[in-house]
């Protein structure tokens, strides 16, 4: 009889507390591709191919030539809280320069979809191992061939979590976060080759050599491009080491903030601190409501930032905001003013 069941308060089992995690996690197929092109470029990948079946929940492939993992370290990997990437408190606290560290993410995709993962080490002896994950039930470590890297197969993405399934928007929608997502590591490492693909269309594929320019012609195309101030600056101030990138003319804009695209030292980060004096910068050139094409990295000392105050990574808190913000606005209008776009300083205060 349910009744009798009624306001007894037990704990809930270990696969149910993963699957309501989970959904913090893993909001959409756009926040699995983020943590798999992270965990590429974090092993030193040369080249990241990421493709999408429609919406994402049918398939999403995430492949690398990076470091790979040994088959004893793959089956720890897809344990929740393991990582390679941060040992202990100490770590946290002298800033982290790897782009996952909560080792949470393999974790917790795992539960909600059905997952394979091949990898081989590219040191050491090269032998390749596979792992299927199932809805959090975790499988046998079997050998496998492949070069090194590791190929990260998404399916069936919450099949066991319908409700996160009808939140999803259309294929197009879904599909066009997912876009955003890798453009911005294709732009944030233009040493690495990046190629996305949609229903087998390439949407885009970096030449990795290194060029932001490059990087910006293949994920913004032509006119794009060519309407970009580069912009490199090595700031007097000790809170900021170098701010480099490209910023459009003003007359290139958009109607969305989505094409400001601001990094610190190579992490995507949404922040205003870091977005307002680019706009400042412009000091009246861009119409109102448009907003330019950004790529910009500022470069510095990573204890002065603390990464860690977002859960979804993407704010950070800076020791001397006021300094940054002055650096920035300083860089993007000292460029913008050898280019005559802007004529003179403004005046500050
Ligand atoms: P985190 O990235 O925070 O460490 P993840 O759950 O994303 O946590 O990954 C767990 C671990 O699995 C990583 O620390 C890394 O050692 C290993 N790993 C995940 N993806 C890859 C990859 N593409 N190549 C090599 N190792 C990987
Ligand atoms: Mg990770």
């Amino acid at each position: 009889d349910a009744s009798e069941d009624a306001g007894v308060v037990r704990a809930l089992d270990a696969a149910t507390v993963d699957r309501i995690a989970a959904g913090e996690v893993v909001e959409r197929p756009a926040s699995v591709v983020k943590e798999l092109v992270e965990n590429s470029l974090d092993a030193d990948a040369d080249e990241v191919r990421v493709s999408v079946a429609g919406d994402g929940t049918d398939e999403i492939v995430v492949r690398d030539d990076g470091v790979g993992m040994r088959a004893r370290d793959l089956e720890v990997a897809v344990e929740q809280h393991t990582t390679s990437k941060l040992r202990d408190a100490e770590d946290l606290e002298s800033g982290i320069g790897t782009l996952g560290f909560r080792g949470e993410a393999l974790h917790t995709i795992g539960a909600v979809s059905k997952t394979t993962i091949t990898t081989t080490p590219r040191a050491g002896e090269r032998r390749g191992a596979e792992l299927t994950i199932e809805g959090g039930a975790v499988g046998e470590v079997e050998p496998a061939g492949r070069p090194p890297g590791t190929t990260v197969a998404v399916r069936d993405l919450f099949y066991n979590t319908p409700a996160r399934r009808e939140f999803l928007k259309t294929p197009a929608t879904e599909f066009a976060r997912v876009n955003r997502i890798v453009s911005r590591y294709a732009l944030a490492n233009p040493g690495v080759a990046v190629r996305l693909t949609h229903d087998d269309r390439e949407t885009f594929s970096t030449p990795g050599r290194g060029d932001v320019l490059e990087a910006i012609l293949a994920v913004y195309g032509r006119d794009v491009a060519e309407a970009m101030v580069r912009v490199d600056a090595t700031p007097e101030t000790d809170a900021v080491d170098r701010i480099t990138g490209y910023v459009s003319h003003p007359e290139t804009t958009r109607s969305t903030r989505e094409y400001l695209a601001t990094f610190v030292n190579g992490r995507y980060v949404s922040d205003r601190a870091l977005r307002e004096p680019v706009i400042e910068a412009y000091g009246g050139q861009l119409a109102s409501d448009r907003f330019p094409f950004v790529v910009l990295d500022v470069t510095l000392d990573p204890s002065r930032v603390d990464a860690n105050v977002h859960p979804r990574k993407t704010e950070v808190r800076f020791d001397d905001e006021s300094a940054v913000r002055d650096a920035i606005e300083t860089a993007v209008r000292d460029a913008l003013l050898d280019e005559g776009i802007v004529r003179s300083r403004a005046p500050r205060g």
